[in-house]
C-alpha cells in the first residue's frame, strides 16, 4: 500500500505528490490526465516569477518535476470509488480500470471544468477570444470590447473587474434577472461603461477564423436575433468541481466542493484535499499548488500520529 495516494496531476496533485515524495514515503498519483486544466491554457502570465509560459510547457514541467522524485505515477486513470478506512486502516480508491489502489491517506486534487455554453464557434474560438477566467485573461483584452455570460456572483465579479480595463462590457443574462447578490448589482449599474441584457439567449460566437469578432443571441421576449460586436467572451456560467464519484462517502457543498479545513483535512480521518475541487476561495494555479503542499504535509502529520507502522 501507499503512505499517501494523490488522485489527480493537476497543479494541486503535483505539487501534493511531490511534497509527499521529499518525506521520503511511499508516495503515488493516480490521474486522468495528468497536467488538468492547465493542458487547456494557451498564455500563463501570473504563475508568479515566471514571466510567460504556456499551459502544455507547464504541464510537462509539472510532470517531470513529479517525475524526478520516488512516485509511482498511474497516468490515465479514472477513479470511480472511495472506500473509508477499515478495520486495517487502509483507504482504498477504486479506477475505472477495475483495479483499485489502498493507502494509509489520500490527498484528493480533482480539479474543475467550467461549463460550457454549447454553442457553434464556442470551442473553434476557446482561447482565441473565448475564455473563462477573468483574473487570467482580463488583461489581455485591455481596452476591448467584451460580453461576460452569466448573471451569476461569478458573472457580475467577472463583469465589474473587466469594465476596470476593458473598453466596455456587455453582460448577457439569459434569465429574466440577475441572480448575483444586490450589492454586486448596485455596483454593476453604477459603471459607466456596462450594459446588461437580460432574457438574452447566447445562441453563436462569431468570428474571422482568427479571432473572436462577435457574439449572436436571441431575446427570448421577442424571439428576434441580435448581433454585439467584441473581442472578447468570458463565460461564467459555472465552475463544476469533478467530484461526483465522491458523493455520500465525504461532505461537500450544495455546489459538489470537497469541505476541508485549513489543513485540507476533509470530513473523512486520512482523507484530504486540495485545489480547485475543493471550498478554497479562488481557483488559481499558485492557490491550488499551495493547497497541494499545505494537503502533503497535512497527510504527513497525520500519518506520524497514527500507529500503524
Ligand atoms: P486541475 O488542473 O483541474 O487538475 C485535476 C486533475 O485531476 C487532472 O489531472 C484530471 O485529469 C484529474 N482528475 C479529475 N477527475 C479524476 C478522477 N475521477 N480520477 C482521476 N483523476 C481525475 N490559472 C492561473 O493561475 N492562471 C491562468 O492563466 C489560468 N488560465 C486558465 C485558462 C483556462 C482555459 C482554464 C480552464 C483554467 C485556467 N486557470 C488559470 C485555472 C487553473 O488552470 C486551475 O486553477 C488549476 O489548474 C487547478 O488545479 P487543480 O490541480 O486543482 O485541478
Amino acid at each position: 500500500p501507499f503512505d499517501v495516494l494523490v488522485v489527480g496531476g493537476g497543479p494541486a496533485g503535483a505539487a501534493a505528490a511531490i511534497y509527499a515524495a521529499r518525506k521520503g514515503i511511499r508516495t503515488g498519483v493516480a490521474a486522468e490526465r495528468f497536467g488538468g486544466q492547465v493542458l487547456d491554457t494557451l498564455g500563463i502570465e501570473n504563475f508568479i516569477s515566471v514571466r510567460h509560459t504556456e499551459g502544455p510547457k507547464l504541464a510537462s514541467a509539472l510532470e517531470q518535476h513529479v517525475r524526478d522524485h520516488d512516485v509511482d505515477v498511474m497516468n490515465l486513470q479514472r477513479a470511480v470509488g472511495l472506500v473509508p478506512a477499515g478495520e486495517d486502516g487502509l483507504i482504498e480508491v477504486k479506477l475505472e480500470s477495475g483495479a483499485s489502489l489502498k493507502s494509509r491517506s489520500v490527498i484528493l486534487a480533482t480539479g474543475a471544468r467550467w461549463r460550457q455554453m454549447n454553442v457553434p464557434g464556442e470551442e473553434q474560438y476557446r482561447n482565441r477570444g473565448v475564455a473563462y477566467c477573468p483574473h487570467c485573461d482580463g488583461p489581455l483584452f485591455k481596452g476591448k470590447r467584451v460580453a461576460v455570460i452569466g448573471g451569476g456572483n461569478s458573472g457580475v465579479e467577472a463583469a465589474i473587474d473587466l469594465a476596470g480595463i476593458v473598453s466596455h462590457v456587455t453582460l448577457i443574462e439569459f434569465d429574466g434577472k440577475l441572480r448575483a447578490d444586490a450589492v454586486l448589482q448596485r455596483k454593476l449599474r453604477s459603471l459607466p461603461n456596462v450594459s446588461v441584457l437580460v432574457n438574452a439567449q447566447t445562441t453563436e460566437v462569431l468570428g474571422d477564423g482568427q479571432r473572436v469578432t462577435g457574439l449572436r443571441y436571441r431575446d427570448r421576449a421577442s424571439g428576434q436575433e441580435h448581433e454585439v460586436a467584441l473581442e472578447g467572451i468570458f463565460v461564467q456560467i459555472g465552475l463544476l468541481p469533478n467530484t461526483e464519484w465522491l458523493k455520500g462517502t465525504l461532505e461537500l457543498t450544495p455546489r459538489g466542493e470537497i469541505v476541508i479545513d485549513e489543513r485540507g483535512q476533509t470530513s473523512l480521518p486520512g482523507v484530504f484535499a486540495a485545489g480547485d475541487a475543493t471550498t478554497v476561495p479562488y481557483k488559481q494555479i499558485v492557490i491550488a499548488m499551495g493547497a497541494g503542499a499545505t494537503a502533503a504535509l497535512a497527510a504527513f502529520d497525520h500519518l506520524i500520529r497514527s500507529s500503524a507502522p
